[in-house]
């Protein structure tokens, strides 16, 4: 039986011939400024191609030392570099892959000083103002990415990926919000698709017709001053007719404030946009944003939306992505959740990328796969995101391994923030439980393990990952029926009245007002682009309308003790829009709060000075967590020690990240 038939039919592109649908996109990893770079990056690259991915695109490479997007990003723009990316394109093509570099020239989102745009308009996001390129210089650039593009042939790639969309510079050559040129390259549409069309003409002319040339267009600018949806297709067509052989789609500008691929976003939420592309040209088109299944890609292939699908985080979340859907095994993928939290949070903390629910993503060198020298019989006591992530990774490594589990079902926290309107953790659940089924590990849920039994066992290792319970902060009435704890409310044990106070304002704070101010059970595709202002049919100034009120079936106010701005705490590319999206909600969050008293009344607080009852049916409280690891000292009482991991080491600012890359590491130390 074949599965997805149409996600595995190979596909002419240009001068090449995909083996199947799938693209890794591009991903900005930052390996290119880690030690050891290029050899990491050719292991990452070579797992994703022996995955099945047909074509891989590279993270972006500037043309030129202006186009860097920070001072030690990678260019490709001398052929002393050539040796480096020979050494990623050579293992690509060895693992069966074919891969393209990506040319991307960050203009006016440079973070350094040397920064250039196509008029000297600062971005909201970028604090350093841009220099106007002269009419030389523009053509001057047009020949460095014409002139990056034949170096990429030489260092061994297929084919270049020109990055046009997300608001790097030739999107700001495009739209009249960031071009206020009086040159031949500013003013009509004509004039302003000049600077793209020229690199394509003048890339086709150094690279030959036998090399692929992808453009990543922006089929939705998502801010105010960029294209609507006929000039989006204006520009499709003379992109088709200036010799480019793929059209890539972004969705949106790094400055737009409406969220494009965070969690929030339902799945394949932009469908619509690049199904209008494909209408306009003959040449392949290709889906982003939201696609994370191997179900949904085909469904997109099959509907006509596009003839290719780009997966970026997918495949750091799972290198066999592509292999397990052919292998008709897509229960065992591990499904990108959307979080960001491991790959673009990282980045926006200039770490190396990974990703929450596979921390081996771009440390395959430094974890390779393969056994420990000697096998040990391991206990893991607790089978949350820590435990899971550790016997999983400790019976991979060929150790014998028991896993203990107090309730009757394996998840621990992941099963209350699977309850989190847009939360995917319910994939990562089933990812887990489809790989122990398929292991040796012995699962034993529903058994409180204790110290006399795991002695008895003679285990070589035990580690305890047994968690942590909610912290009940010490206010006078905090054993009042009003309150709540957050796990009885995500777990549908409690469900709050009409007027609601939460008590904490961290990253569970913020999750539980997502929940109880939701108004649908979780917002389709329609309902999230009319509350976040875009028009389904992409008219109006880059795709936007005015956003639709949205009302909260509930009264929310969120509390922390703190004077700082709220929300702190949360992903630099999610918190945001969490922010706007509880602010549209009308839901309030007051800093610098002293609790005085939980009665009948509700919740009487001291702010800003004044003493204040807050008339609420409950009180919700998501003041943080203790660790569970008493086990540790009885343990160790019979001289027996303990690793412990994830919230059972450390609960302070525990999250599913660290639980899950700490639960791999310990496994690779045993
Ligand atoms: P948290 O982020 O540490 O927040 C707990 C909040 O409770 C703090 O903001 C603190 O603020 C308040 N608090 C602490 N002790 C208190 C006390 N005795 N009385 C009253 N208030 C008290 O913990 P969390 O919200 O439980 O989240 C756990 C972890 O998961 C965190 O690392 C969090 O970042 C992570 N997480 C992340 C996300 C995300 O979106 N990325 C989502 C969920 C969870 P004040 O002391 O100022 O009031
Ligand atoms: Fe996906 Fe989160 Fe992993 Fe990023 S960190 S690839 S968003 S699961």
């Amino acid at each position: 039986m074949r599965f997805y038939p149409r996600l595995f039919q190979p596909l002419r592109a240009g001068p090449l011939t995909l083996k199947n649908r799938i693209v890794m996109g591009s991903m900005h990893t930052r390996l290119e400024a880690a030690p050891d770079g290029s050899t990491r990056a050719a292991a990452f690259y070579a797992e994703r191609a022996r995955g099945g991915a047909a074509l891989i695109i590279t993270g972006g490479y500037s043309p030129d030392a202006a186009g860097l997007l920070e001072a030690d990003a990678g260019a490709l723009d001398h052929p002393d570099k050539l040796a480096e990316h020979r050494l990623v394109t050579d293992a690509v093509h060895a693992a069966g892959s074919l891969i393209c570099l990506q040319i991307l020239h960050a203009g006016r989102y440079a973070k350094h000083d040397g920064l250039v745009g196509a008029s000297d308009i600062p971005s909201p996001i970028n604090r350093r103002k841009p220099r106007a390129l002269s009419t030389a210089e523009v053509q001057q650039t047009v020949e460095r990415y014409a002139a990056c593009a034949a170096l990429a042939r030489e260092a061994g790639y297929d084919g270049v990926e020109i990055m046009g969309s997300e608001g790097y510079l030739i999107s700001q050559f495009i739209a009249l919000r960031t071009n206020q040129r009086g040159d031949q390259y500013g003013g009509t549409l004509e004039n302003r698709l000049r600077f793209p069309l020229e690199i394509v003409r003048a890339t086709r002319a150094r690279v030959g017709a036998d090399f692929l040339i992808l453009f990543r267009m922006s089929a939705l600018d998502l801010v105010e001053g960029g294209l609507n949806a006929e000039e989006t297709l204006q520009q499709a067509r003379a992109l088709e007719a200036a010799g480019v052989d793929v059209l890539d789609t972004g969705i949106g500008w790094h400055e737009a404030r409406v969220p494009t691929i965070a969690y929030m976003v339902p799945r394949a939420a932009w469908r619509d946009a690049t199904a209008r592309i494909k209408s306009a040209v003959s040449i392949p088109v290709m889906a982003t944003n939201r696609i994370n299944t191997p179900e949904l890609a085909e469904e997109l292939l099959l509907q006509g939306v596009a003839d290719l699908v780009s997966l970026a985080r997918p495949f750091l979340a799972d290198a066999a992505f592509a292999l397990k859907a052919e292998q008709g095994r897509a229960d065992a993928i591990n499904t990108c959740v959307a979080c960001n939290q491991a790959c673009l949070d990282f980045l926006f903390r200039n770490k190396v990328a990974s990703c929450l629910v596979n921390p081996r993503a771009c440390h395959e060198t430094l974890y390779p796969s393969g056994k420990a020298a000697r096998a040990k019989r391991v206990a893991v006591v607790g089978a949350g995101a820590a435990g899971l992530s550790c016997a999983i990774t400790a019976f991979e490594r060929g150790h014998s391994v028991t896993l203990y589990e107090a309730q009757g079902d394996i998840g621990g926290q992941l099963n209350l923030a699977r309850q989190v309107p847009g939360k995917e953790f319910a994939e990562t659940l089933r990812y887990f439980r489809a790989r122990l089924a398929k292991s040796s590990v012995q699962l034993k849920t529903g058994h409180r393990v204790g110290a006399d039994e795991l002695a008895r066992s003679g285990y070589d290792a035990v580690v305890l990952a047994s968690g942590v319970r909610a912290r009940l902060p010490d206010i006078p009435g905090i054993d009042h029926p009003k309150v709540m704890r957050y796990d009885e409310v995500l777990s549908g044990a409690k469900v709050p009245g009409r007027r609601v106070a939460i008590i904490g304002a961290g990253g569970i704070g913020f999750d539980l007002a997502e929940f109880l101010s939701e108004a649908h059970g979780g917002a389709g595709t329609a309902e999230f682009l009319a509350a976040w202002g875009v028009d389904p049919r992409g008219m109006g100034d880059g795709g936007l309308v005015a956003p639709k009120q949205e009302a909260s079936p509930r009264a929310i106010v969120l509390l922390q003790r703190k004077p700082t701005p709220p929300g702190k705490s949360l992903g630099a590319t999610t918190g945001w829009a969490i922010r706007m999206e509880l602010a549209r909600r009308g839901v309030p969050v007051l800093s610098g709060v002293s609790y005085q008293r939980i009665d009948e009344q509700g919740l009487h607080i001291l702010h800003e000075g004044q003493a204040k009852l807050l008339e609420v049916d409950h009180v919700v409280v998501c003041a943080g967590q203790e660790p569970v690891n008493a086990l540790r000292a009885e343990l160790a009482a019979m001289g027996i020690e303990a690793a412990l991991i994830g919230g059972a080491e450390r609960a302070e600012e525990i999250d599913a990240l660290r639980a899950m890359e700490q639960g791999m590491k310990l496994a690779y130390a045993l």
